[in-house]
């Protein structure tokens, strides 16, 4: 799991698996969102193209 702050831009993969309540870089809590991987991005796309 990939996860990004959206105030600094900061990404990084956090060791416990969880979702941080603050950025570990600029110390902001609730801006730490989960990056979305291309293959999420594949299977988005490909239920759509099923409609
Ligand atoms: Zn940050």
């Amino acid at each position: 799991m990939k996860l990004h702050c959206t105030n600094c831009n900061y990404q990084f993969t956090p060791k416990t698996g969880k979702m941080p309540l603050r950025c570990p870089y600029c110390d902001k809590p609730g801006t730490v969102e989960k990056v979305k991987q291309m293959q999420e991005w594949i299977d988005e796309f490909s239920v759509n193209a099923n409609e």
